[in-house]
């Protein structure tokens, strides 16, 4: 008999995620794409890649569910979940491999939010910042360009100073844009700009955590906790050490595959 499988598909504002799990719950395989301007279509091919990758066919995936941004333009789901719900489950599940997770620190694309969940990873209570681009993803990704860098380059950059992290002062991305070209024509080097800007986005988002309440463990997750330059800007205005787990950026997508293996499960277990 074919085994089954259960997947997960984050659509993200920037990015793309999916993930597969199987029976037991362990992760079979992820992959992130850009969201591009065609999410519906880009959805289905990452989903496609996935499956490609992992071997297992169409008709293996016994429950699939949506979340994220987009996740109502997936209408192949057999269900659709908000990424606050998925984003806990993921982090819950891959945080028992620390000793437990309480706080969950998330950046995206184009928001952040911060989320307090219990012993059995239901979720408490979460704040959310999506009004302004300056603590997110964005702000990485003007940044990138400005400096003429890959995002990938951030996080080294930022431990190559000799000189302090630059203050950035502006508040919102598209003048903080014009900041960065007035630095660089000042001469600032690259490395100090970087960490500047790692620290102006980890104040807003400690800030922001701090709302819900810094409970241990703290788990940062979304593509920016793949630069080891922010991870450690947000650990020192944190003030704790934080949990960054092996794929930061597919734990959401990883918390809806959870959620759908647990849905199919019940619904097995109902039948009998
Ligand atoms: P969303 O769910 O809103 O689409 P993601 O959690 O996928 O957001 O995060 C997207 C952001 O992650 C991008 O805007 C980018 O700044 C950042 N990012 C993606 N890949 C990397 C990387 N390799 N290194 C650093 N940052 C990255």
């Amino acid at each position: 008999m074919s085994k089954n499988y259960f997947a997960g598909i984050d659509v993200g504002s920037t990015a793309i995620k999916v993930a597969l799990v199987d029976e037991h719950g362990k992760m079979t395989g992820e992959h992130v794409t850009p969201s591009g301007s065609l999410f519906h279509k880009n959805s289905l091919a990452a989903l496609a890649q996935l499956l490609a990758q992992c071997g297992v066919q169409r008709e293996q995936v016994r429950y699939l569910i949506a979340t994220g941004y987009g996740r109502k333009l997936f209408k192949e789901a057999d269900d659709s979940i908000s990424e606050i719900t998925a984003n806990a489950m993921g982090a819950f599940e891959t945080g028992k491999a620390y000793g437990g997770v309480r706080t969950i620190i998330n950046i995206g694309g184009q928001d952040s939010k911060a989320i307090q969940i219990d012993d059995s990873g239901s979720v408490v209570h979460f704040v959310m910042n999506d009004k302004c681009a300056a603590g997110t993803g964005r702000f990485l990704d003007v940044a990138a360009r400005n400096l003429e860098l890959d995002l990938e380059e951030l996080g080294e950059y930022h431990f190559k100073g000799s000189c302090a992290p630059l203050k950035i002062n502006s508040t919102c991305t598209v003048f903080a844009e014009s900041e960065i070209i007035g630095l660089l024509a000042n001469g600032h080097g690259k490395s100090e700009i970087i960490a500047g800007i790692h620290y102006s986005i980890a104040v807003r988002t400690a800030r922001l955590a701090r709302r819900v309440g810094l409970e241990k463990h703290v788990y940062f997750d979304g593509g920016p906790a793949l630069n080891k330059g922010l991870v450690a800007a947000l650990q020192e205005e944190l003030g704790c050490e934080i949990i960054v787990p092996e794929f930061p950026q597919t734990t959401t997508a990883f918390g809806a595959a959870i959620l759908a293996r647990n849905e199919f499960m019940t619904e097995v277990e109902d039948a009998h």
